[in-house]
């Protein structure tokens, strides 16, 4: 079809056009019939004195061409002009106003004079004509080629070069689009017949965008075009009777294409028509006395001074603002990150601020609502990305329990996972209650709130299942309905509706109705474009980063603010107390940046389309006006990273052009003096302690009501470590990680044993153990999820070695039960109470607590007594065990289960329950792939007699407040999760003596 167009219209053309270029002609008639009236703003005049003089100027051009002030129609380049130039003409002239207004305004207020539009042919090749909404001629532009079977090819071929292809069709349309709403109505058909012309002669001349880019901007050209049917919102301005007109630039270069240009066309047909009109172009002048202020330039070493210095400059001039009552301070946005850090140190500080440039709506909270429930519904989703979208801050489900509780439920969710190495969300399970059988259960079991989270997300999430079903692709509308579904069924519906941001969101992505979601050539894309859920999410995608969201106050640049964010061209002409201009260095200001897209050169310059010197000179003109205003601040840094800045290069075009030399910018910042704090040992204290350093009987915080032999042993090894972990509860978060550990084979094969001597109790033969216990590891393998894909891999070296660990440990137990030994309890969770009381008046009780991981009976036929010993399972170093017993009042471990099993149920002796046993043994029982080796902890009972009173002992005196200092050493702090918090590496020993 493209092909047609250039041959059936271009042709043709050439013949017509050929001796005279259209464009041409019109600009240089233009330039003869409107020349701009120069309006000085000489260095260091304040922004009203201008004005006010721009509004003597006018009204003396009224009287001199006859016409009432009142039937002056004045069209200004930005909307936050407006009251500036109103307030200009009340103060220096007074009277009627004339009618202050800008393109769009006038627009608007002209809308009524339009005229219905008459019904038109769809045209069947190009479709519906373009929108000038990016988002939705996006989506017009891949119907319409994805509709011929070239395109449908390509799409499918390489999708990404396809939706840069469409996105380039839709940039090059929208500019000649907004380039034609600059020519007269009659002039129109002459400019497309030029850029016609310009594109075959490309064509031609193979010059140019390639072969295939200049047949599709052939066919953009025609669909830009198609657009064009006298009623585009500007058309009425043409038609406007005006007794006479004023125009106000900025620099007498004006972008075609811009606000500016649409006027400077009106004004032109006006003067044409014999119309008064006048061109009033503000432009920088020298200064009117010799001490006018001049801009000053600070030279920072690097990003965070340049951060800091600049919002130093920006607080103390809205300190003086605010004491005069002046204008906001302007704070240019040169450069994105820089005025973003800028921004949040001036909230720090209490400044108020308005962002005129906006945040593009992929960068806010409400943006990822939608993105983070599209990423954690896909079925290979990370629990990253299900816990990512759970605490987006938008999801709200009404249930009760999770109501209340969903931030404790998404903080049991995430330990459990991360404890548990779960790295897919859905791994758990397809079916929309959690599988039993695939969840492990005991003390590794997901705890209920979490469970319940888990559970209702994965019944949201099922509402998008279809996206994922086998590339299955639906209407876009349809896959849109499911989202608005999914968002309402978590909540985040109403709250995003409520929103500022999340409004434009829903608007953005057409799916609130109120928005006009359902108007013009959408609902016919929405039916016919068919996506899969790679394809929706890729939209959403591109959605949110085309849209840009601004307060309406921002936009309007009335907002009542200390500070206003402004982009270099907007900060124009308007009045402020100061202007800080942070980033102006050769990279960001003034830097010869190509035009990106397929239109440049000199094909776009036959088509008037906006060129690099043009852009180049029309941010010099406002560049040079800003660095007239009288409190003009300049920032640029030293280095980027490790690569040198240099100021911009407009700074010595600015001295060259004024004559004038830049101040030097002296350091705003208050430097404050702050006493040296030498960091000390900690030493906290349950109790509190007075002025004077004296305990009081105060007890700010309590003891643990628990006692493991691991909290006992971190308390042996260093007492501000047990603080930390076991009084204040700290815990550090696990790393959400790829794979299987030495930790996670230990929980596998506790659950192994407990699983095989559970089942072999069952009267089964002895001479099936080694098949048993391989049968149970498998069960166990399955049931933690060892086995699915994701994990298996990692799994596979211990997996590896499973047939020969049974066999060494089945060796082991034939031999240990051949002494008489019996299997008797697994995993038994022992609670043994211990009464404290302290001098300072308070009796508390701590339960002493352990999961024996196996506890065996010793009970030969015709013996008195029974004996027990307790079995704890090791799977790291088997030296460091046998080193660990060489001492055993060094040994907490097997003492304190020791202790426990003194106490446990099953050694109670049922006709004297209050009776403890003495016949407890302890060992340690190593087992890897060479062998099982059990590690005897001789005289464990008495060893258990002396931890116990050592712990009686320790919580008493904590409970009377003595220190738990840092005393870790070597190890200990190695691998010490709070070492942050002790600042280990502040102080030394010596040091830390008090
Ligand atoms: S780093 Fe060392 S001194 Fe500090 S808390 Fe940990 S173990 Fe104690």
């Amino acid at each position: 079809m493209v092909e047609k167009i250039l041959t059936q219209k271009m042709w043709p053309l050439h013949r017509a056009t050929r001796d005279h270029h259209p464009m041409t002609v019109i600009v240089n008639n233009e330039n003869e019939i409107l020349a701009p009236t120069a309006w000085p703003w000489a260095q260091g005049r304040p922004a009203r004195d201008c004005w006010d003089d721009w509004a003597t100027a006018v009204a003396r051009w009224c009287v001199d061409h006859g016409v009432a002030a009142r039937d002056v129609v004045v069209l200004l380049p930005v909307g936050a002009l407006l009251p500036v130039a109103r307030q200009a003409w009340a103060r220096a002239v007074g009277g009627w106003l004339p009618q202050i207004e800008t393109v769009p305004t006038l627009a608007q207020s002209l809308a009524w004079s339009r005229g219905p539009k008459a019904p038109s042919s769809l045209n069947a090749e190009l479709g519906p004509a373009p929108t000038l909404d990016v988002v939705l001629d996006r989506l017009l532009v891949t119907r319409s080629l994805g509709a011929q079977a070239w395109g449908r090819q390509w799409m499918q071929r390489d999708r990404r070069a396809f939706e840069h292809a469409v996105a380039q069709v839709v940039e090059c349309a929208h500019l000649w689009v907004r380039v034609a709403q600059s020519c007269p109505p009659d002039q129109r058909v002459a400019y497309w017949e030029t850029c016609r012309e310009a594109l075959r002669v490309a064509h031609a001349a193979s010059a140019g965008p390639g072969a295939r880019e200049r047949l599709l901007l052939a066919w953009a050209l025609e669909w830009a075009a198609s657009s064009d049917d006298g009623h585009w919102p500007t058309d009425v301005l043409f038609g406007h009777q005006a007794r006479a007109w004023v125009g106000v630039t900025a620099g007498e270069t004006v972008v075609p294409g811009s606000e500016s240009s649409v006027m400077l066309a009106v004004l032109r047909q006006a003067a044409l028509q014999g119309v008064s009109a006048l061109w009033m172009n503000a432009e920088a002048a020298p200064a009117q006395r010799n001490d006018a202020p001049l801009p000053a330039l600070a030279r920072c070493t690097d990003f965070e001074d340049e951060a800091q210095r600049a919002t130093a400059l920006v607080l103390s001039a809205v300190q003086q603002a605010r004491a005069s009552g002046g204008d906001p301070v302007a704070l240019i946005a040169l450069d994105r990150s820089l005025v973003r850090r800028v921004r949040a140190l001036l909230e720090g500080a209490g400044a108020t601020s308005s962002d005129e440039t906006g945040w593009k709506l992929s960068t806010t909270r409400a943006g990822a609502a939608v993105t983070r429930l599209l990423a954690a519904s896909q079925p290979r989703a990370s629990t990253d990305d299900l816990l990512d979208w759970l605490k987006s801050g938008w999801v709200q489900w009404p249930e009760q329990e999770l109501g209340s509780n969903l931030d404790a439920a998404v903080a049991a969710l995430e330990t459990w996972c991360r404890r548990h190495g779960l790295l897919a969300a859905w791994g758990l399970g397809l079916a929309q209650e959690l599988s039993s059988d695939l969840l492990p259960e005991g003390r590794q079991a997901m705890p209920e709130l979490a469970r319940q989270l888990w559970a209702r997300a994965r019944q949201t999430v099922q509402l998008l299942a279809s996206l994922w079903s086998g590339g299955r692709r639906a209407p876009l509308s349809q896959l849109l309905a499911q989202v608005a579904l999914a968002l309402k069924d978590c909540g985040a519906w109403q709250t995003l509706a409520d929103d500022v941001a999340g409004a434009s969101v829903l608007q953005a992505l057409r799916m609130n109705p109120e928005a006009g979601a359902d108007a013009g050539a959408w609902p016919l894309v929405a039916s016919d474009l068919r996506m899969d859920g790679q394809g929706l999410v890729r939209w959403v995608d591109q959605v949110l980063e085309e849209s840009s969201f601004r307060l309406a106050s921002a936009a309007a640049g009335d907002a009542k603010v200390d500070v206003v964010v402004t982009p270099l061209t907007r900060a124009v002409l308007r009045p402020f107390s100061a202007v800080v201009m942070p980033g102006a260095d050769e990279g960001q200001l003034g830097a010869m940046n190509g035009i990106p897209g397929w239109l440049h050169g000199a094909v776009a310059e036959q088509m008037g389309l906006p060129g690099k010197a043009t852009m180049r000179d029309a941010q010099w003109a406002s560049f040079a006006l800003l660095m007239a205003q009288p409190s003009m601040s300049c920032l640029c840094r030293e280095a980027h990273g490790r690569e040198p800045l240099e100021p911009s290069p407009w700074f010595e075009r600015w001295s060259l052009h004024t004559g004038l030399t830049l101040r030097e910018q002296a350091d705003a910042r208050l430097w404050l003096s702050v006493p040296a704090t030498p960091v000390r040992m900690p030493r906290p204290s349950l109790r509190r302690r007075d002025e004077s350093g004296a305990l009081t009987t105060v007890l700010q915080l309590p003891l643990p009501a628990q006692i493991t032999a691991t909290s006992y042993e971190a308390m042996r090894q260093c007492p501000y470590r047990f603080f930390a972990r076991h009084v204040l509860n700290l815990r550090a978060v696990d790393e959400l990680e790829e794979g299987v550990d030495r930790s996670d084979f230990g929980v596998w094969l506790h659950a192994v044993l407990q699983r095989f001597h559970a089942q072999r109790e069952d009267g089964a033969l002895a001479t099936d153990d080694v098949g048993r216990w391989t049968e149970a590891a498998r069960e166990v393998t399955r049931q933690q999820g060892l086995d699915r894909d994701g994990r298996r891999p990692f799994f596979l070296p211990f997996a590896a070695t499973l047939e020969r660990l049974a066999e060494h440990y089945v060796r082991w137990l034939h031999r240990h039960e051949s002494e008489g030994w019996r299997f008797a309890e697994a995993e038994e969770v022992v609670q043994w109470p211990m009464a404290l009381s302290s001098d300072l008046g308070e009796d508390t009780t701590v339960t002493l607590h352990g999961q024996l991981d196996r506890l065996d009976r010793f009970a030969p036929r015709g013996a008195d007594d029974t004996a027990w010993t307790v079995i704890d399972y090791k799977t790291g170093s088997l030296d460091k065990l046998k080193q660990k017993v060489r001492q055993p009042l060094e040994d907490t471990q097997l003492a304190f289960y020791a202790a426990l099993a003194q106490h446990a149920p099953a050694t109670a002796d049922p006709g004297d329950p209050d009776r403890v046993t003495d016949a407890v043994s302890a060992l340690y029982l190593h087992m890897d792939e060479k062998g099982v080796t059990p590690v005897e902890h001789t005289h464990v009972t008495e060893s258990a007699q002396l931890l116990v009173g050592g712990v009686r002992m320790d919580l008493t005196r904590l409970l009377a407040g003595a220190t738990m200092p840092a005393l870790g050493e070597g190890t200990a702090c190695d691998y010490c999760e709070v070492r942050g918090l002790c600042r280990r590496d502040h102080w030394t020993a010596p040091e830390a003596q008090p």
